[in-house]
């Protein structure tokens, strides 16, 4: 089937590639000029497990191409996928303007019927929205042509999302249109073989049902982070009230671990959306405020620890970060707590010594040259002249170091594990101060 796809981001290029690697012809479009030159050239403007080899594979074999002009893209597929960024707009509601100007382009370019998809996250209500913005476009033209908007939200997770696309969890579509609904089980059969994983349902209920799974996997660690606060504060150790209760399968132990705040380009942003779209309906979402509100406190947390372990004297200290990207195996750092976490040490007259696997470019790309930040080839680099090492990221490489080499790089023997990943026993016998999350200091 031809399928294109506007927006060549993480969603956006993982789906392209997915839906070329089982043998459709993918057309990617993508407005930034820079980004479809270099996936032209070869090159993957991101960092995704497999998706480097998936998109030269489909290239190769000529069902995958990438272009900047959008009215070859509408020409293109039966189905337009919408994969364009939705952030956060100054409220924190979901700004529509890059999917509202697709829908625009589509109105503006269609010849023939069209499926429209939204893939991006986009708040209940928004295919509405993209129809009645294609049909006005149309209208200027003195056109009417048939087409349906479908709701199939994203579930993929950046790190695994290759293998999340492949084999979903499940995939909803939502649309009112049985034939439409059919054609999306057609595109996505490949996905669907084990059992079928392909829920239809009503548009507003697929676009809700994104923010929803969001905002449960955000209430759990914000839960958790308020949880490790209490326990840190009452002498218990969160690691093992962790392990208590997700043995009970009614909790269990996934995404239930204490850390320095949840980052990336979605649950911050679509917390925020779902929290607006229920004030703008008269509703007061308590429960999503206080979410986001631990959250923005979680965030602080590390950075308050090591100005107390310091006694507040940060002035010309440096302190090494393990991580950079929000969560491991990705180079995203929207949101990321290191980027907050950075930010107060420089405010405080600190300068940082960073590594992370895959987001130094991007760590670059944001912050530039200053002479407070220093990025390293790798994580004992980044220690030396280092008065104390923050850990941020989960990176399975940063679990077991040579502790005694940490030991002997840093000026100060002290370790603030945002993640809790080390073991407190081996950091403490190599003579280190082990700072953790939801724990008392462990000397
Ligand atoms: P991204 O910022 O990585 O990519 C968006 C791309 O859209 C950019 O390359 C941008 O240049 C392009 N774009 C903007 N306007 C355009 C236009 N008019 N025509 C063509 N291209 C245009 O975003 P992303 O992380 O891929 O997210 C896309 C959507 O998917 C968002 O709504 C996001 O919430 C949702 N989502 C993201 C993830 C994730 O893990 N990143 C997971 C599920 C859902």
């Amino acid at each position: 089937m031809d399928v294109t796809i506007f927006g060549s981001g993480y969603v956006g290029l993982v789906t392209g590639a997915c839906l070329a690697e089982v043998g459709n012809n993918v057309l990617c479009v993508d407005v930034n000029a820079e980004k479809i030159d270099m996936l032209n050239a070869g090159a993957v403007p991101i960092f995704e497990p497999g998706l480097e080899d998936m998109i030269r594979r489909n290239t190769q074999a000529g069902r995958l191409a990438f272009s900047t002009d959008l009215a070859k893209g509408v020409a293109h597929g039966l189905f337009q996928f919408i994969a364009v960024g939705t952030p956060p707009d100054e409220d924190g509601s979901a700004d529509l303007k890059h999917v509202l100007s697709v829908a625009t382009t589509i109105g503006e370019c269609m010849e023939t019927y069209r499926i429209v998809v939204d893939k991006s996250t986009v708040p209940v209500g928004t295919a509405d929205r993209v129809a009645e913005r294609i049909r006005e476009a149309q209208a200027a033209r003195g056109v009417n042509i048939e087409l349906d908007v479908v709701s199939n939200p994203e579930f993929l997770k950046e790190g695994a999302a290759i293998e999340d696309f492949m084999r979903p969890d499940r995939v909803i579509v939502g649309t009112d249109n049985p034939r439409t609904g059919e054609l999306l089980r057609a595109l996505y059969a490949p996905f669907n073989r084990s059992h079928d994983r392909l829920m239809v349902m009503d548009v507003r209920s697929a676009e809700l049902t994104k923010y929803a799974a969001n905002a449960i996997l955000a209430t759990k660690i914000s839960f958790m982070n308020e949880l490790s606060n209490i326990a840190e504060a009452v002498g218990a150790d969160i690691e093992q009230v962790r392990v208590g209760i997700g043995s009970d399968p009614r909790i269990g132990y996934q995404f239930i671990y204490p850390g320095c705040g949840y980052g990336g380009s979605c649950f911050p942003k679509d917390v925020r959306a779902l929290e607006r779209t229920a004030t703008a309906v008269g509703y007061s979402a308590e429960l999503l405020q206080a979410v986001e509100a631990v959250n923005f406190r979680q965030k602080d947390l590390l950075f308050r620890k090591i100005s107390d372990y310091f006694g507040g004297a940060l002035e010309g200290k440096v302190v090494a970060l393990w991580g950079l990207a929000f969560k491991p195996n990705t180079d995203d750092m929207r949101e990321a707590s290191s980027r907050r976490l950075m930010e107060q040490l420089w405010e405080a007259g600190a300068s940082v010594r960073a590594f992370d696997p895959v987001a130094m470019g991007e760590t670059r790309r944001i912050y530039g040259e200053r002479s407070d930040l220093t990025l390293t080839d790798d994580l004992l680099t980044a220690l030396e002249g280092a008065d104390a090492l923050a850990i941020l990221t989960e990176w399975t490489q940063f679990r077991s170091p040579d502790f005694d080499a940490v030991r002997q790089r840093l000026r100060h023997p002290v370790v603030f594990d945002g993640r809790n990943i080390l073991d407190h026993s081996q950091v403490t016998a190599a003579g280190m101060t082990y700072v953790s999350i939801g724990r008392s200091p462990m000397p």
